[in-house]
């Protein structure tokens, strides 16, 4: 019998993980299907019950019910605990949630953009959710510094004490960061939803600094674009990272791990149109 997986989230239309995950099973000769299932916020968790009922195997979730999915999962990973939030559901033994966001995240930066972590000098803007579900991974990748900044800048602290236990993560208001140079700076606004750019100050990007938008789009970001005019020798979006942690989602289901690159490539092809 065909095994069942999916996305829930609201909306769902747009999402690429239909496309992503029917790729992987192609490639590794797995029988399963794979949708996008609208659910109405209030709805989630008969949705999930439905989805289980049917015994369905597993589930991907996006916005906006990461955090109800946390809630509601009978087992967390250390990493679901640590984000606060749940992206990969399997019904296996209970429901078991994971967060795959971070070291997808982790993957792309090094294994596709030849990024580097360790010991380098990292800024994270933002403080919401993707930010949250970011930091573990990044942490543990041992940065020489990191700092966080956000609008709200008591979110940001915030997350600093959250993740006081896992390394050095310093929070600071934007204007704060004048005079300072990272070798990485990592967009976890929604800011290029709107077109816009946070209020980042010019200079703090090294010589051979790395840019990444984990928002992506057809055309280059307000991020990447920003990224590129103050001399970034590398600026990159999300795609990615999207890519890497379903990857990490189908390895967690199938046991089996896909190769990204191809179907990124195909992914970044199919949105360029
Ligand atoms: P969220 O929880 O709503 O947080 C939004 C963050 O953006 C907050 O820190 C907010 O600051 C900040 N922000 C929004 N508009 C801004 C502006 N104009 N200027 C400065 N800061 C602004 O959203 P999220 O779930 O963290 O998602 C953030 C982004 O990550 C989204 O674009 C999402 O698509 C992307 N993402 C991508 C992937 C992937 O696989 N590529 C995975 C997860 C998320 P305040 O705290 O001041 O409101």
């Amino acid at each position: 019998m065909t095994d069942c997986y999916g996305v829930m989230g609201h909306p769902i239309a747009h999402s690429k993980s239909p496309y992503i995950h029917a790729r992987f099973a192609a490639q590794t000769d797995q029988d399963l299907g794979y949708r996008a299932i609208h659910v109405e916020p209030g709805n989630f968790q008969s949705a999930v019950r439905e989805f289980e009922a049917a015994l369905g195997r597993g589930l991907n979730i996006t916005l906006p019910f990461k955090q109800e999915a946390w809630e509601l999962v009978s087992h967390r990973s250390d990493r679901a605990e640590q984000a606060g939030a749940v992206n990969t559901i399997s019904f296996d033994d209970g429901v078991r949630g994971d967060n795959t966001d971070g070291i997808g995240l982790v993957r792309d930066l090094v294994d596709n953009c030849a990024a580097t972590i360790t010991g380098k000098r990292v800024l994270m803007i933002g403080a919401g959710g993707a930010a949250r579900g970011a930091l573990g991974a990044l942490l543990g990748e041992g940065p020489g510094s990191m700092v966080i900044a956000n609008r709200t800048f008591s979110r940001a602290r915030e997350l600093a004490t959250l993740f006081r236990e896992h390394g050095t993560l310093e929070a600071r208001p934007f204007d704060a960061l004048k005079g300072l140079s990272f070798d990485l700076l990592i967009n976890a606004t929604s800011a290029s939803l709107s077109g816009q750019v946070p209020p980042i100050p010019d200079g703090v990007i090294s010589e051979r600094g790395t840019c990444y938008d984990m928002m992506y789009a057809s055309q280059p970001t307000a991020f990447v674009r920003w990224a590129r005019k103050q001399g970034a020798a590398n600026a990159v979006d999300g795609l990615g990272m999207l890519v890497e942690q379903a990857a990490e989602s189908f390895y967690i289901w199938r046991s089996i791990r896909p190769r990204t690159q191809p179907v990124l490539s195909a992914l970044r092809a199919e949105i360029s149109g």
